[in-house]
């Protein structure tokens, strides 16, 4: 329904929570009231990211060290974690990714000064 959030005070389609008994949006109901769950993984109590197989919370740190999958770096040809991908959808390491932005911005700063 259309009304007025309690904790953001912005006409949106809201829900009355049946917690607060007040008109809540969505965008709200994340960030404050949305129940936390202990991460499966380290324990910690966190508003988890992904559900695994077995249906247990991770936190989205415990997801990107020890789930996204790996894949072999187009550069250094070493199985890790894919940080980012180049145009042809091929894989970077971060390791690789951070050198390479380095390389950039050592370019970018040399062209500037000698102009
Ligand atoms: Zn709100
Ligand atoms: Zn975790
Ligand atoms: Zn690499």
């Amino acid at each position: 329904m259309n009304g007025t959030c309690f904790i953001c005070d912005e006409a949106k389609i809201v829900r009355q929570n049946r917690k607060i008994g007040e008109l809540i949006c969505s965008a709200c109901y994340q960030r404050e009231i949305k129940p936390k769950e202990v991460c499966t993984l380290c324990q910690v109590e966190k508003r988890v990211a992904v559900s695994d197989k077995q249906g247990g919370a991770i936190c989205s740190a415990c997801y990107h060290r020890e789930i996204k999958p790996k894949e072999v770096c187009t550069l250094c040809e070493v199985e890790k974690r894919v940080e980012v991908r180049n145009k042809q959808g091929g894989a970077i390491c971060a390791a690789c990714y951070q050198r390479d932005r380095r390389a950039k911005l050592r370019a970018t700063l040399q062209a500037s000064r000698s102009t």
